[in-house]
């Protein structure tokens, strides 16, 4: 794997200063920097990081402001910085699709658990949530060809079997997924129904 390439933003520059060098020590890529939650938004979308750790008190924006704006948009992982810890905060962060946090002032050995934490985190929803698209799919191609074949056997008066199998060789002649075969079927009955 690849170093991790990371955004930092926080309004305090020297704290900056101190994580990207704690950050560079330990091998990742800081790809870019932001001083309020609105140039956030912005490098995020422009250098698409694999993670953003953010401070939550700027000016202009607050962290999980734009914390929530970049989530929407981008899935990127955000690890939230903070100075103290509030309960209520955590909520809002939650809410924010905020990954995790850091309580101020940061150590090395706070930053790089948190860090990989929050990646292997981010990377496991990736992976639920494409498991669930392929599923969901494969759901939908279901019901398309079990309709389709409904329809068969009543306009054409074939059993479940005889319209499987028409279904299959139409497939087969016109090098089309049994789905999309399913999905003509189901086009050209609702032409010829009107
Ligand atoms: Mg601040």
């Amino acid at each position: 794997m690849g170093k991790a390439r990371i955004m930092l933003v926080d309004d305090e520059s020297v704290l900056r200063i101190d994580m990207r060098e704690m950050l560079l020590l330990e091998g990742y890529d800081v790809v870019a920097e932001a001083s309020n939650g609105e140039a956030a938004i912005e490098q995020a979308f422009a250098h698409r990081p694999d993670l953003i750790i953010m401070d939550v008190k700027m000016p202009h924006m607050d962290g999980l402001t734009a914390g929530r704006i970049i989530y929407q948009k981008t899935r990127i992982p955000i690890l939230v910085l903070t100075a103290y810890h509030q309960s209520q905060l955590i909520d809002d962060a939650k809410a924010a699709g905020i990954i995790g946090y850091l309580v101020k002032p940061v150590t090395e050995a706070d930053l790089v658990p948190a860090i990989e934490m929050a990646l292997a985190q981010a990377e496991r929803l990736r992976c639920l949530t494409e498991e669930k698209c392929v599923l969901e799919a494969q759901l939908q191609e279901r019901k398309l060809i079990e309709r389709a074949k409904g329809l068969l056997m009543q306009q054409q008066g074939l059993n479940e079997a005889e319209a499987y199998q028409r279904m299959r060789r139409q497939a087969m002649n016109r090098q089309m997924t049994l789905a999309s075969t399913a999905m003509t079927i189901l086009n050209e009955c609702q032409v010829d129904g009107r």
